[in-house]
């Protein structure tokens, strides 16, 4: 009876459960949309029914798990497995999810980290990351998020936050606010969810644009429209997508001269856009770079879906002392 390990990859839009084998590969997949809206109550159950039917197509039992590691898009406390608050999931916050999922499986070692954490796992481990003895994970995403390893290991910080450092402040008090409380961190400019929130802004003041034609109904607008607008020449599409590629640059740059850390892996929805934008990206920070004969790698994710989950079986291999 073969060992497995279970992944669970809570998204801003979908949650991806996978069964892992000893080599991290994902072996059998399953994935449903995330409830944005979801009650504490409601999620367990979700949570506990999702599990049963991945094992059961899966064909395999909970007595073949030898691990179970869930990412969610969180601050999370990691040595007590508890959800302190969820950015995209708002109503799960002091979710003790480990205990949860303990209850359930008493007997199968359970451990609960942030998403950027586990996806900076796998670049380092098996994806762009590999051979560098320090990188970051960047998601590109809805928020922007990043996940450190410093010595070929995560690093977590005094009280296990760090990552957040897309709410480093680059201009207080202004700007559009991401949910953080501060108005003007590196997210509010460089994130999916902020660009819509400043390209509304700049459509309610007048701005013509043909992403009102594109999108009649505005509360639909997504990143990706923006994107399309951008490539089709519109004015704003453009300035929005160049002060992401600037905002971006600007965070790895202060990044890498804060911890000189040379090498940026980047994942996420928006670097779906194209290959420009990693691109621009490089240039830009190629320009604030001064520091001769210091390279600034950035590069792209070479496990896009599946950091997450494959992240998951190398932190329980972690966590397990098998690494
Ligand atoms: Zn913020």
């Amino acid at each position: 009876m073969e060992k497995l390990k279970l992944g669970i990859d809570v998204g801003g839009t979908k949650i991806a459960y996978g069964l892992l084998n000893d080599k991290n590969e994902i072996l059998f997949r399953y994935q449903t949309p995330t409830p944005l809206e979801i009650m504490p109550a409601e999620f367990t159950q979700k949570l506990y029914t999702e599990i049963d039917t991945v094992l059961k197509q899966a064909g395999c039992t909970a007595e073949q798990l030898t691990g179970i590691a869930a990412a969610m898009p969180s601050y999370v406390d990691y040595e007590n497995g508890i959800v302190i608050t969820s950015g995209s999931i708002r109503h799960i916050k002091n979710y003790p999810a480990r205990d949860i999922l303990q209850k359930k499986y008493p007997n199968i070692p359970i451990l609960i980290d942030n998403d950027t954490n586990v996806a900076a796992l796998a670049e380092h481990g098996c994806g762009a990351g590999r051979g560098f003895h320090h990188m970051v994970y960047v998601a590109l995403s809805t928020g922007l998020g990043t996940g450190f390893i410093v010595n070929d290991q995560l690093f977590r910080g005094s009280y296990g936050g760090a990552g957040e450092s897309g709410h480093m402040l680059i201009t207080p008090g202004k700007g559009v606010t991401d949910g953080c409380g501060n108005p003007g961190c590196f997210m509010s400019y460089a994130s999916g969810s902020c660009l819509v929130k400043h390209a509304l802004l700049a459509i309610e003041s007048g701005t013509e644009t043909c992403m009102t034609e594109m999108v009649p109904d505005l509360s639909e607008l997504t990143a990706r429209h923006i994107a399309d607008a951008c490539k089709q020449g519109d004015a704003l599409g453009q300035r929005l997508i160049e002060q992401l590629i600037y905002y971006a640059s600007l965070h790895i740059y202060n990044l890498f001269i804060a911890f000189n850390i040379n090498c940026y892996v980047c994942g996420g929805g928006l670097t779906n856009m194209g290959d420009f934008l990693l691109e621009r990206i490089q240039e830009q920070v190629d320009v604030f770079n001064t520091q001769e004969n210091q390279q600034v790698y950035i590069k792209k994710t070479s496990l896009p879906g599946e950091n997450g989950l494959i992240g998951c079986g190398i932190a329980l291999d972690t966590a397990l002392g098998k690494i």
